[in-house]
């Protein structure tokens, strides 16, 4: 492992059976494990390279269970790790030695949907998908599509802040939640947003949108729902050269049009798709670009013709537009299936995360083909490009010596990259273990303090998700004294711990 964790206390290790005990009398029943077989499946989430195994996993299925283990968690000073499926790439839900592993699985009831207003009430370990299942009879989804949208919670999505391919015209989950019920720390339940789009006072639901499991455990999530478009259809456009298509994604967005999608795929992650699903994917070009143009059918006609011309002009060597409902979910098919796709290419795979300025994409392709010739490894790209986030895929083999390590270093030139063109460190995937050491290529100290700060509000005593996202640990209290200048203690009136 070479991200480092916090230190674990074999002292309260070597607690784990009294601590289950004393759990089981919140939850009883199978919602305590502490025996090594039941523990092992949740020693990992998604980022697979890294493994922990938790103190204790406890999985509740009441609110008042949850606000009764963070109480007593709390009153033990013992942390916590919130978890909804385990999908995240970041290693945000990744379990900590001395931690207990709060999982919401349990919490699958669609509360109450609100046709009328076209909102849906849901508990946090509904998955993404199944929040549209329960709606489209009514002609209505959920926006934000993350690829992992079968398995993925929605309290995992409004940690993380999840994306997905429909996020450049719908929004990202941030954009599509309006309201929270949060479990604190200390095991009070609180209430933020509601059921409109603006609350009274400072916009905390926006802190808690994307704070990746670092504020409180949500407990219940209100989302919007939108009425599906009249028409969807779908462009397969084949480039010679990255450029061209990178080129061609900036035309359209700077002409005004904004798809509901645009995806880029490289040579290698073409032919990984096409050979994995058969998609009716081109061979014989450098670049993939899947445009999707929805509405009332007069005007996707009109975009799709917008859009032939602009790729026309830009080089485009191939351009097919889907006939029906069922080519379009073809074209789609290989793209959503990239990942697996590529996993048949090596034994691993590692996932990156950044996003550039659309307009950086040519020269962030070229940069990363030399990053790949130097680090001796493949990588091939998929990305959400109409809003420049990139997710090369690395391949590596982690049963080789020192290949895994190469992989992280060659992730972490692309994020550093990523910085250095104007962009940001993640996409949508969050921070976690993964970026927590690289923040500082992003932020300044200050600006980590201040964000530290931030959470020190929700957690002052740092005990939820501990070794996430910030990549250095100070205390809360080291944090209010890192303000004292000239003998004048700055906010004077806030509580120092
Ligand atoms: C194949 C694959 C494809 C993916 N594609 C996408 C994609 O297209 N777009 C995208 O954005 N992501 C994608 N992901 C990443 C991942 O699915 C998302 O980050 C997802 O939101 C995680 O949800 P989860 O329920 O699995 O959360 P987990 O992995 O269990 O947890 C993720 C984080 O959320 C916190 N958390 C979870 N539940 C709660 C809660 N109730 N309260 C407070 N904190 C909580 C955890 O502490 C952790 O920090 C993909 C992952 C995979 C494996």
């Amino acid at each position: 492992m070479s991200i480092c964790m916090p230190e674990v206390d074999a002292a309260l290790v070597a607690r784990r059976d009294e601590i289950a005990a004393q759990l089981r009398r919140i939850v009883p029943g199978e919602g305590v494990i502490n025996d090594p077989t039941g523990l092992r499946p949740y020693e990992s989430d998604g980022l697979t390279a890294y493994r922990q195994m938790p103190l204790v996993v406890v999985l509740p299925e009441t609110v008042e269970q949850v606000a009764q283990v963070m109480a007593w968690c709390h009153a033990q000073e013992i942390k916590v790790v919130p978890r909804g499926s385990g999908t995240s790439l970041s290693g945000g839900a990744l379990p900590v030695g001395d931690a207990i592993l709060l999982g919401l699985g349990k919490f699958k009831r669609i509360l109450h949907i609100d046709y009328e207003d076209r909102l849906a009430v849901v508990q946090p370990g509904v998955t993404n998908l199944a929040i549209t299942k329960a709606v489209e009879h009514a002609g209505l989804y959920y926006a934000p599509d993350p690829s992992s949208q079968i398995a993925c919670s929605i309290g995992g999505n409004v940690a993380e802040n999840s994306g997905g391919v429909h996020c450049l015209k719908y929004g990202l989950t941030t954009n599509n939640v309006l309201g929270v019920q949060m479990v604190l720390a200390d095991g009070q339940i609180v209430r933020l947003g509601g059921r409109s789009l603006d609350g009274p006072g400072l916009d905390l639901l926006g802190v808690v949108v994307g704070s990746e499991g670092l504020v409180g455990v949500v407990t219940e999530v209100t989302v919007r729902l939108l009425a599906k478009p009249q028409t969807a259809r779908a462009l397969l456009i084949g480039f010679d050269t990255v450029e061209e298509a990178g080129a061609c994604v900036a035309s359209v967005i700077g002409s005004g049009i904004i798809p509901a999608g645009m995806e880029m795929m490289d040579r290698p992650a073409i032919h990984a798709a096409e050979a994995f699903v058969g998609a009716g994917y081109p061979l014989d070009v450098e670049a993939l670009l899947i445009v999707e143009l929805d509405g009332v059918a007069a005007e996707c006609d009109h975009l799709i013709g917008e859009v032939e011309r602009i790729a026309a002009e830009n080089g485009a060597r191939q351009i097919r537009v889907s006939a029906d409902a069922e080519e379009r979910n073809r074209f789609w098919a290989g793209r959503k299936a990239a990942f697996p796709a590529v996993g048949r290419l090596a034994p691993d795979y590692y996932c990156m995360d950044g996003t550039i300025p659309r307009r950086q994409l040519p020269l962030v392709m070229r940069r990363m083909a030399e990053l790949s010739q130097r680090h001796g490894l493949v990588v091939a790209n998929v990305f959400h490009a109409g809003d420049g986030n990139l997710h090369p895929l690395i391949l590596y083999d982690a049963n080789r010596a020192g290949e895994l390590e190469r992989a992280e270093e060659f992730g972490n030139d692309i994020l550093r990259l990523c910085v250095e063109v104007g962009g940001v460190l993640t996409g949508e995937h969050g921070v976690g273990v993964e970026k927590r050491d690289l923040m500082p290529a992003m932020f300044s100290e200050e600006d980590l303090r201040h964000q530290q700060r931030v959470k020190c509000v929700f957690d002052p005593d740092l005990r939820l998700n501990p070794g996430k996202v910030f990549p250095m640990l100070h205390r809360c209290a080291e944090l209010g004294r890192m303000h004292v200048h000239g003998g004048q203690l700055s906010f004077p009136d806030i509580p120092r711990f």
